[in-house]
């Protein structure tokens, strides 16, 4: 298999910060700049004609007119210790829903139909949350296809809320043949230690992974470098030879790279479409002198599968 890239997007609003009162109450995200986001990046993927994976927290596109029926639906959950949708019944009490819903997200995504619909949850409720139950974790599953389904979509991959992979198990029986496995450095030396990890311009690529539960597990890939905070610090020309170093790895020595972002961060951190296009642009290169491929994570997953049924000759 040639070296591969993966690109994806966790589409979920106000919902990836649904327990973070002062983020939702300093009202960031709005359904505009959301709109406008997601048009920026769909011009840009189609500028470097690549496809890519819209991994969407599903309540995040039910349209207003489906709302009533399910804001009933969408019940309490114990997170943590806490209600995981605090937040949003006081959205709910105010009659203020604005960055909790965008309908048309998705369907200027599915209107360009190179793209992949991936599911990151029904309201984005960790599955390795502290009382977050396997029933819980059935209902959001369940719903989140309910939904797909009224769209017309076959969800196939998952990507985790916050990246943590809980029960895999489950997945399979929801029809998914993958998921967004966590980078295995994401994280582990804490918010310093992923910026430190920002400026390595010898980071490497990813080897497949083994499968798990039955799904493939698609390697996790790095996160943009989001033009907020104390990331602004670290030089775009860093960034790009940092991720130079990714694609270079993944097309020389066949092997797998991604990177992922959410498109509410080009609301607050604007720039972040630079460093996305830097990234591409180095992409488009070695896909053209080196053969490197751009696939959907589904597409990732059905390769997987072929080359596991495969027999191999020599
Ligand atoms: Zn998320």
């Amino acid at each position: 298999m040639a070296g591969l890239f993966l690109i994806s997007f966790d589409c979920e609003g106000n919902w990836g910060i649904a327990d973070r009162r002062d983020r939702i109450e300093s009202r960031f995200i709005t359904r505009h700049g959301l709109s406008q986001a997601y048009l920026a990046l769909l011009k840009l993927l189609d500028v470097y004609d690549m496809p890519a994976t819209f991994a969407f927290v599903m309540a995040f596109v039910l349209r207003d007119s489906e709302r009533a029926e399910w804001q009933t639906r969408l019940t309490d959950v114990t997170c943590d210790g806490r209600n995981w949708m605090e937040n949003f019944r006081r959205a709910e009490s105010r009659c203020d829903l604005d960055g909790w819903f965008c309908p048309e997200a998705l369907d200027m995504v599915m209107a360009d139909r190179r793209h992949e619909i991936g599911c990151h949850g029904l309201r984005h409720v960790p599955f390795t949350g502290e009382g977050v139950t396997e029933d819980v974790i059935r209902i959001e599953l369940a719903c989140a296809s309910e939904i797909a389904s009224s769209r017309g979509i076959d969800l196939r991959t998952f990507v985790f809320p916050r990246n943590e992979v809980g029960r895999p198990d489950l997945l399979a029986e929801y029809g998914y043949r993958g998921f967004r496995n966590a980078h295995p450095r994401l994280g582990r030396l804490g918010r310093i230690g992923n910026l430190l990890r920002e400026c390595d311009v010898w980071e490497r690529a990813q080897p497949e992974e083994t499968s798990v539960s039955g799904l493939v597990s698609i390697p996790g890939g790095c996160f943009i470098n989001w033009q907020k905070g104390a990331r602004r610090l670290v030089p775009r020309s860093l960034c790009r030879a940092r991720w130079k170093s990714i694609i270079a790895d993944a097309a020389d020595n066949d092997r797998v790279a991604g990177v992922f972002l959410h498109p509410h961060n080009l609301i607050d951190g604007p720039e972040t479409l630079l460093f996305l296009e830097d990234v591409l642009a180095l992409v488009a290169e070695y896909r053209e002198k080196r053969g490197l491929r751009v696939v959907t994570q589904a597409e990732y997953c059905a390769e997987r599968a072929i080359a596991h049924c495969t027999p191999a000759f020599n």
